[in-house]
């Protein structure tokens, strides 16, 4: 399987080089990065301190997807969404883990998907889609008098907030009570707010230091206290779950997928 990854110089991009030159039955068909990027022309490998593997970065996503079997995105939701465009031309599957993406771009997202494989999730980890099952189920056998509340901590470059895993949690407990998301939300609170309304899903954003990302689910009774949490001390786990995303898109029929749809979760 030729993967390809866009954003190759970034944070997870470079993480996904690697775990890719770690993966059988992996190889790394190119990489992306933005035009004007100093990193243009550098070696893919190189950009790990692995051993040059002859692929340059390019701004050419076109010819990227022309040369991949799948591509995995992890940039910004414009970005991701002009490469969804080019997977469906080219019939290469892409893996998204782009987050902040609106409802309209999800939307875009899903119609590309009727052309070509595309694996979108918030959080590629096993863990966080552990967390969303078990949100899910907690959430459909406590009431209303159990509050909900998602507090998230990501690193201090993090642009989009709550964090896309954080609202993945609050549609889990969403789905489990039987309301929509958008109805109960309560993404920010500030000054004289007034009393909690009964049913709301509130979301809480820290920012700081290197966190890789950090989400607790919260069901705040009367005398009592349940927290769900989640740590991820390493990029390494979203990269390898994104690659095998990427190699279980192989033969797929085209659809949208989720990280639920290759763990086998639902
Ligand atoms: P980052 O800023 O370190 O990396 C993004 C990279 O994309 C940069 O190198 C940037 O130059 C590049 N880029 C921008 N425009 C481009 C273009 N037109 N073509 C090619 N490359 C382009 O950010 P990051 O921390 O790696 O996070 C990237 C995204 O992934 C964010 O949305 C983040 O929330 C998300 N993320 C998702 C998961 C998950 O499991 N789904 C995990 C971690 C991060």
């Amino acid at each position: 399987m030729k993967i390809g990854i866009v954003g190759c110089a970034g944070r997870m991009g470079r993480m996904l080089i690697e775990t890719v030159l770690q993966t059988d039955g992996g190889e790394l068909a190119g990489g992306c990065e933005a035009e004007g990027s100093p990193h243009q022309g550098d070696d893919l490998a190189g950009l790990v301190g692995a051993t040059a593997c002859g692929l340059a970065v390019t701004s050419d996503a076109r010819a990227l997807f022309a040369a991949a079997d799948a591509v995995i995105d992890f940039t910004a939701p414009a970005v991701t969404l002009a490469n969804a465009v080019i997977a469906a031309e080219t019939g290469t599957a892409l893996v998204v883990g782009t987050t902040g993406l609106d409802a309209g771009q999800t939307a875009q997202l899903r119609a590309v998907a009727e052309n070509t494989v595309i694996i979108q999730a918030a959080n590629f980890s096993i863990g966080v889609n552990l967390l969303a099952g078990l949100t899910r189920q907690v959430a459909s056998l406590l009431g209303e008098d159990y509050d909900i509340e998602i507090v998230e901590m990501h690193h201090k470059h993090k642009v989009d907030a709550p964090s896309g895993t954080a609202l993945a949690l609050g549609e889990a407990a969403a789905v489990g009570r039987g309301v929509v998301l958008d109805e109960v939300a309560e993404r920010t609170r500030d000054g004289h707010t007034g009393a909690r309304r009964a049913g709301d899903i509130g979301f809480a954003t820290l920012r700081g230091g290197d966190v890789v990302g950090d989400h607790t689910v919260i069901f705040a009774g009367e005398g009592e206290r349940l927290e769900l949490t989640h740590k991820a001390a390493s990029r390494a786990v979203f990269a390898r779950g994104a690659v095998r995303s990427a190699l279980w898109s192989a033969g797929r029929a085209p659809g949208f997928y989720t990280m639920r749809n290759v763990l086998g979760f639902d």
